[in-house]
């Protein structure tokens, strides 16, 4: 899965990135609007996590022209502005959701899978090779039970290897639909 991640405070940035890389993902880091609209212009991305304070070009600016395109990609805004109006502004402009900083990584890398999950519905299935499971939606491998981290390099050459027609079943991800 690779995402571009579009924010302009270095730090903030730089741990996001950090943080979703160590969680599997490839991360695509730029700094401001024009920069992100080149960068979706020319490669295909899963996700784009966007703040909405940017140089050159706004956020809500980069969010309404993409979704004027027709482009549906899901959209996580990632911002200081936690005041009402604003998270309305960026919901109407078509983002699937929203998180106000100061936040958590880990309740980050959380919706980011949620959102991908969504977008794959159903249909994307969960291989399963003897005792490992590889999630193609949540990026997540597991074997025993365990959960393995991988870098998304290392994912995507083991999703190719197990998903080999006649080396493994699939199944459909019913976890989602388990109730406590
Ligand atoms: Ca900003």
């Amino acid at each position: 899965m690779r995402l571009l991640l579009v924010e302009d405070d270095a730090m903030i940035g730089e741990s996001v990135r950090t943080g979703l890389q160590q969680d599997g993902f490839a991360v695509d880091w730029v700094q401001d609007g024009r920069a992100a609209e080149l960068a979706l212009e020319t490669n295909p991305y899963d996700m784009l996590l966007l703040d909405l304070g940017l140089p050159r070009k706004g956020g809500l600016e980069v969010l309404a022209s993409l979704r004027r395109r027709g482009d549906s990609i899901p959209v996580l805004i990632l911002t200081a502005r936690d005041a009402v109006a604003d998270r309305v502004k960026g919901l109407d402009a078509g983002a699937d959701d929203y998180l106000v900083k100061p936040f958590d990584l880990e309740e980050l890398a959380a919706r980011v899978r949620a959102l991908l999950r969504r977008r794959s519905g159903r249909a994307d299935p969960v291989v399963q090779v003897g005792n490992l499971i590889i999630n193609p939606a949540t990026h997540e491998v597991s074997l025993d039970g365990k959960s393995i981290a991988l870098s998304a390099r290392e994912f995507a050459v083991i999703h190719a290897l197990a998903a080999r027609p006649g080396v493994v079943r699939s199944e459909e991800h019913t976890s989602e639909l388990q109730s406590p």
